[in-house]
């Protein structure tokens, strides 16, 4: 293909609320407005396994470019930025309302993309990905709050999964003792080198339905949402801090007020999508000084730009583990 084409993977509306997905030609000529940008490296987040598979309905209008996530080089002198550069761009609504990532050529607009960290290469950028940098946020949700590693008990649910296990190794390294909960007992291994002190069943963080339970951590990264995040509230410790950011098991959450108004317990949200620029460069460079490389390659692989149709399915029916950076 030449230099002025590529492929790009876009839905396209069908009958009803249906969609197809398909692998296309476009042009830079075919993108709005923005830094003209070669993409080198994508990655395969959960809400692009949704937006992939039709399982949720991530994409608004149509036709949309699929993907979440980019990493690449500037081709032209551009607003803030020089030909030549690389950049990254996460979240601000791609795949959504605003065509994405699974494209080898893309425009963005300027103030949505951000000079990449020094320290990583594209593929390490998208091995790390909306997830990772996620985890990050999280991480610095609980730092905020006045965790102390080294002391402090963390539970990350989710565990194998790719915020779970970029948490899991970040919140490792810093010091925590982090309890990891997987569905998946054969990866206990693997959580084990990422640095978890105790790797649980999801059925041994159960709290029998009751609100409040036996204090067991002081902080929470839960990407599970559901039950099991009633479950990680309800055995938080006094002033604990649980920073929920995922739905992998559910969107609902049945619990009291007792947790907060007995024990302190702070409930925070975490968002990647519409983050400031400030607290999203602050996450990258934090990445950057203290993410184990060895470990970010432990916990990856790649694939190519051409599996990714089948991809959004192994990803949701658990047939993968940790994260996944594509190749373009
Ligand atoms: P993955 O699919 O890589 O990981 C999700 C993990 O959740 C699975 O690997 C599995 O881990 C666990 N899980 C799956 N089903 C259930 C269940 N029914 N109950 C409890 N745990 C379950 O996804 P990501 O890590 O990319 O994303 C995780 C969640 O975080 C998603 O809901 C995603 O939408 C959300 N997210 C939110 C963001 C934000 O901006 N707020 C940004 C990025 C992600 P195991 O087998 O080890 O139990």
């Amino acid at each position: 293909m030449s230099i002025d084409q590529g492929k790009a993977l876009i839905a396209r509306a069908g009958e009803g609320k249906s969609y197809t997905v398909g692998v296309e030609t476009l042009t830079l000529a075919d993108w709005p407005e923005g830094v003209p940008i070669r993409v080198a490296h994508s990655a395969l987040n959960y809400k692009d396994a949704l937006a992939i598979t039709g399982r949720a309905p991530i994409i608004r209008n149509f036709p949309m470019v699929l993907g979440i996530d980019l990493a690449g080089e500037v081709l032209e002198d551009s607003g803030r930025f020089k030909a030549g550069e690389r950049v990254l761009v996460n979240g601000w609504g791609l795949s959504e309302t605003r065509w994405g990532a699974y494209s080898q050529l893309v425009r963005m607009p300027d103030e949505i993309v951000q000079p990449l960290p020094a320290g990583f290469s594209t593929e390490q950028a998208m091995q790390i990905g909306t997830a990772g940098y996620t985890a990050m946020l999280c991480v610095m949700a609980l730092d905020d709050h006045g965790l102390q590693p080294g002391r402090d008990a963390v539970l990350v649910t989710g565990a194998s999964g790719g915020v779970g296990s970029v948490a899991v190794s970040l919140l490792a390294r810093r010091g925590y003792h982090v309890i990891a909960v997987s569905g998946r007992p054969e990866q206990a291994g693997f959580l084990q080198e990422l640095g978890a002190a105790e790797v649980l069943s999801r059925d041994a963080i159960s709290s029998g339905g009751r609100p409040m339970a036996k204090e067991r951590w002081a902080g929470v990264v839960d990407v599970a949402g559901g039950p099991m995040l009633a479950d990680a509230i309800a055995q938080t410790r006094y002033d604990g801090i649980v920073a929920a950011c995922g739905m992998a098991g559910g969107g609902s959450l049945a619990t009291t007020v007792y947790p907060f108004i007995l024990r302190g317990v702070t409930l925070r949200g975490v968002d990647s999508v519409m983050v400031p620029m400030a607290r999203r460069e602050a996450a990258w460079a934090r990445l950057e000084a203290e993410l184990d490389r060895g470990l970010l390659a432990r916990l990856s692989s790649t694939r190519q730009f051409d599996e990714l149709p089948t991809l959004g399915a192994d990803l949701l029916d658990g047939r993968l583990h940790g994260r996944i950076a594509i190749a373009l």
